[in-house]
């Protein structure tokens, strides 16, 4: 007979099935609005019939217990209204959110997995039984990783908009590792009843305490170029707590989607980390680089303007031209201008090759997501480690706001928050052409030498005029 439990099992494996096929997809920029929508009809699919499933329950003991499905009804409504709520404002704020400001809103998001984990561990604490020690163990560590990944993504949150400032002192760095060392030994002391702690709930709420200050204090000394590597992170430790929530309620589906989560944040995390040449234990230990205004060695650098009229005629003379995008061409939106560039040199004659950072811009993976709306072909996005070693081969490297990721002082400079981060070397190409508004600094808020370099000049203008005045120009060279 086909029962309600079979049939969220079926349904648990299907969701199972679409987050895998999801994830596989999201790989590919192709595929990746289809592995989207995947991964969230699975996700609906397991919140309708866990949801169903319930319901049921609580239907099939009316009048066994009138009480206590009077009390399962109003729960169900109240989850029924929670879930219109967040798929309205989910959506409200999706759609509002500009592409640059992507970061934040990833962070905003986690903040809410994580405050979800946080606010079922403390719920739980006051049913659960006691004497399962272990089970208390796993409540208590979901809980305390909601916790600090929640407080830790809203002060993300609040550094990516420029409304927090880094705070970075001796006091900072004491507070989070004795609050990280409290995480850990108060569920040792209340085990061996060495803590005047009479219940779990208590015990509970002073860990979450505990973890919120955890949280605020991890992130707080957090700047610059190190950001992406703790919001990735911070996405995975938010999986692991949603994980360790599923173990709690015996939610196979809600284990697995942890899971995935937190193993594609851990893995994102190190690649991150290989890309901006930090090892894992430096971002769990918390020992981040602060930023530093101080220039690559102190000395003023000669800029070198540069003219649309004469960027167009080096373009019209070469054949080989490597375009490195940056934050910069997200803020003008000219990623429609810069493939339509593309397509006019390369009608010339020209070799174009797009030559992406994995961290350029302000989330992984936001060049090619950028450059994937203006139809620019996947095949002409090359990887840095795939071109760096031929980049005097290009004419020209037209940097389009593009600062950190093109900065020698992350090769030159052992003082500079950026050194040891791959960069792309534009600096090698026969001539560089900056294209940016004016002197300011990037992300990392560090001066960049490569404008000062023999071969750099600094065409000062918003990408979008600037691809605009060279386009007209070299149409004009017909
Ligand atoms: P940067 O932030 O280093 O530099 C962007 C440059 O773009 C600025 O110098 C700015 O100069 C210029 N710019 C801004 N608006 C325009 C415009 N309308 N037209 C032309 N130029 C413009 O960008 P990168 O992409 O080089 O580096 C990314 C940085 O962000 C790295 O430090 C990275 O660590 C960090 N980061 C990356 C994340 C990720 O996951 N990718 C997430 C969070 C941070 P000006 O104002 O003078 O025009």
């Amino acid at each position: 007979m086909i029962t309600m439990t079979s049939i969220t099992q079926i349904a648990y494996f299907l969701a199972m099935i679409s987050f895998i096929v999801g994830l596989k997809y999201l790989s590919s920029p192709k595929k990746a609005r289809l592995g989207n929508i995947l991964a969230g009809v699975g996700m609906i699919l397991a919140i309708v019939v866990t949801v169903a499933n319930e319901a049921l329950k609580s239907y099939q003991e009316v009048g066994e217990d009138g009480a206590a499905s009077n009390f399962k009804m109003v729960n169900f409504t109240l989850i029924l209204i929670a879930i219109f709520l967040g798929t309205v404002v989910g959506k409200r704020i999706s759609d509002k959110a500009e592409m640059t400001k992507m970061p934040q809103l990833v962070s905003f998001f986690n903040a809410m997995g994580g405050g979800c984990a946080m606010l079922l561990g403390l719920l739980e604490s006051q049913v659960a039984h006691e004497d399962s020690r272990l089970g208390s163990i796993v409540l208590l560590v979901a809980m305390m990783i909601g916790a600090a990944s929640f407080s830790g993504s809203i002060i993300a949150y609040l550094k990516l908009a420029g409304k927090q400032k880094d705070k970075r002192s001796m006091l900072v760095m004491v507070i989070s590792r004795l609050t990280l060392l409290l995480m850990v030994l108060i569920p040792v002391f209340v085990s061996y009843q060495l803590l005047p702690i009479d219940s779990l709930f208590h015990e509970a709420l002073i860990l979450v305490a505990i973890a919120l200050i955890y949280g605020v204090f991890f992130v707080f000394p957090i700047g610059g170029a190190d950001m992406p590597v703790v919001i990735s992170l911070l996405n995975s430790f938010t999986g692991v707590a949603t994980a360790l929530a599923g173990i709690m309620f015996h939610n196979i589906i809600m284990i697995a989607g942890g899971i995935f989560v937190g193993a594609a944040g851990v893995l994102l995390t190190l690649l991150m980390c290989t890309a901006m040449n930090r090892s894992l234990w430096n971002v769990l230990a918390g020992k981040f680089k602060g930023n530093s205004a101080a220039s690559a060695d102190g000395e003023e650098m000669e800029i070198k303007p540069i003219s649309v009229g004469e960027v167009t005629t080096s373009l019209a003379f070469a054949n080989k031209i490597a375009i490195i995008p940056g934050y910069g061409l997200a803020v003008a939106q000219a990623q429609h201008l810069c493939g339509q560039l593309e397509n006019l040199l390369e009608s010339k004659g020209v070799e174009v090759d797009y030559i992406i950072h994995p961290v350029a811009g302000r989330m992984p993976g936001h060049m090619n997501v950028l450059l994937a709306e203006a139809d620019v072909s996947y095949e002409k996005l090359k990887e840095m480690d795939e071109v760096n070693d031929q980049m005097s081969s290009y004419d020209m490297a037209i940097v389009i706001g593009a600062n950190d990721v093109v900065n020698p002082a992350a090769e030159k400079d052992p003082n500079s928050p950026i050194y040891g981060m791959p960069i792309i070397k534009a600096y090698n190409a026969k001539q560089v052409v900056v294209i940016k508004r004016g002197m300011a600094k990037g992300y990392a808020g560090i001066e960049n030498s490569l404008f000062g370099e023999e071969n750099c000049h600094l065409l000062f203008l918003d990408a979008k005029i600037a691809l605009n005045g060279i386009i007209s120009e070299l149409k004009n060279l017909d």
